[in-house]
């Protein structure tokens, strides 16, 4: 499995969670295709806990999000969100989340480092992130 990103959606993401002193979080839209999750738009969502340490979306954005995934004719096949304080991987928290959420899961931290996860079986796993080219 693999998740493919244009650059410059990837950047969008790791330029905000650099300038933001809390999480930053949101959706990614696109298809799946097999075992390649294409994203082809990002939807950033407020983080209404404010922290550094953990995030839960605005859950009015968070509709409203998936409302204009769906009137473009895409599906959510990620979340994202930043790690301040510690490196790109899911916490415990996270897992709970991935169970609520099981697409992908991609984090990025302060440094411009990213990873991206799904849950398989009750097991995080991790998968490759592609950048796409067009
Ligand atoms: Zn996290």
């Amino acid at each position: 499995m693999q998740l493919m990103i244009r650059q410059n959606d990837l950047n969008s993401i790791i330029k905000a969670a650099k300038r933001n002193g809390a999480e930053i979080c949101g959706f990614l839209f696109g298809m799946r295709e097999g075992h390649t999750f294409r994203v082809g738009g990002v939807r950033f969502v407020t983080n209404r806990l404010d922290s550094p340490r953990e995030f839960e979306m605005e859950p009015l954005e968070m509709a409203e999000a998936i409302g204009e995934a769906e009137r473009r004719g895409l599906e959510v096949v990620g979340i994202f969100h930043s790690h301040l304080k510690c490196p790109p991987r899911p916490s415990e928290r996270d897992l709970e989340g991935m169970e609520v959420w099981p697409v992908v899961w991609l984090i990025v931290d302060g440094k411009g480092r990213y990873r991206a996860y799904v849950l398989k079986n009750g097991k995080i796993e991790e998968i490759k992130v592609g950048i796409r080219k067009f």
